[in-house]
């Protein structure tokens, strides 16, 4: 009987490599970035709101096919213009959890059918044109993009219905998508860092970018808007 070769170098997680695919942009309409890309002596990964970089000699192997014709990334990356200001993981994880239970608080959120297309995806379009003829047309339902569910969001304290909030983490002046910062926090958690560096902002909306360990992140901040939840982040005090 034939010995079975154990494949036993596989067992060891590469850990860069799973923090690089947390970052990579889902959008089809941008194939460019839908997988890690090499630059000089980095890999990249970014949806174009929030990116990594670290050099490529830490991945362990390379499971993916770099994308074609990558945006020129390290060029977006700015200097470090700043005295670093310094981000426990720890207190950055107890701020999203509090922001998710602010988030329980505020807003009902039920998964119903959507009011347009009753939950089929498709809506009817009609057009009568100047002879008179109507012409039909089944397209994708805007309300409820993708088929995803359509969600009725309520907020508890005044009964209002809102199409729409965000989840931000404030830093100042300055506002983070949760779900974008929060990739930041789960790669340091990944990699066993303790501590997230901001290094470089210039102003409330300029790209952010921190390092924690070995990687650069950026991050490009939004404008906060009447709806969104929001949770300060707060630095390690001294
Ligand atoms: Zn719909």
């Amino acid at each position: 009987m034939q010995e079975l070769e154990t494949v036993k170098s596989n067992d060891t997680t590469d850990v860069y490599s799973e923090v690089l695919k947390m970052f990579v942009g889902t959008d089809n309409f941008r194939p460019n970035i839908k997988q890690p890309f090499f630059s000089e002596d980095y890999v990249i990964a970014t949806d174009a709101m929030v990116l990594i970089c670290f050099k490529k000699e830490l991945l362990k192997n390379v499971d993916f096919t770099p994308a074609e014709n990558p945006p020129n990334a390290l060029s977006i990356i700015p200097e470090d213009n700043i005295e670093p200001i310094v981000f426990e993981t720890t207190a950055l994880r107890e701020a999203i959890k509090s922001l998710k239970e602010k988030t329980g608080k505020t807003y009902n959120i039920e998964e119903s059918e959507c009011p347009d297309c009753h939950g089929i995806n498709f809506v009817t379009y009609k057009f009568k044109d100047s002879f008179g003829n109507q012409h039909l047309y089944d397209l994708e339902c805007p309300v409820c993009e993708d088929g995803e569910g359509f969600f009725k969001i309520k907020n508890i304290e005044t009964g209002e219905t809102i199409e729409s909030f965000r989840e931000l983490l404030r830093f100042n002046e300055t506002y983070f998508e949760v779900d974008k910062f929060e990739s930041i926090v789960k790669a340091a958690e990944l990699l066993s860092i303790n501590q997230i560096v901001l290094t470089s902002r210039k102003y409330e909306l300029s790209k952010h970018k921190f390092t924690l360990g070995e990687c650069t992140v950026c991050i490009a901040p939004v404008r906060p808007l009447k709806e969104d939840i929001i949770e300060n982040i707060n630095p390690e005090s001294e």
